[in-house]
């Protein structure tokens, strides 16, 4: 299983982390400086990591 480089934060611009809660995967932005600090956690339940970096990449007119 391949998982997609993550794109940076839209908001701060940096690199996000991936981390697992239980056992789902959570990618958030680990910038605790950066004023949205989006996470996965509330939007997307999936064990697998490559659909969630996926979903974590798609951006809002992107399409
Ligand atoms: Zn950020």
């Amino acid at each position: 299983m391949t998982i997609p480089a993550l794109k940076p934060c839209p908001f701060c611009g940096k690199p996000p982390a991936m981390r697992w809660t239980l056992d789902e995967p959570v990618i958030e932005c680990a910038n605790r400086k950066c004023a949205f600090q989006p996470s996965t956690f509330l939007h997307i339940t999936t064990d697998n990591a490559r659909v969630l970096a996926m979903k974590w990449n798609e951006r809002k007119g992107d399409d």
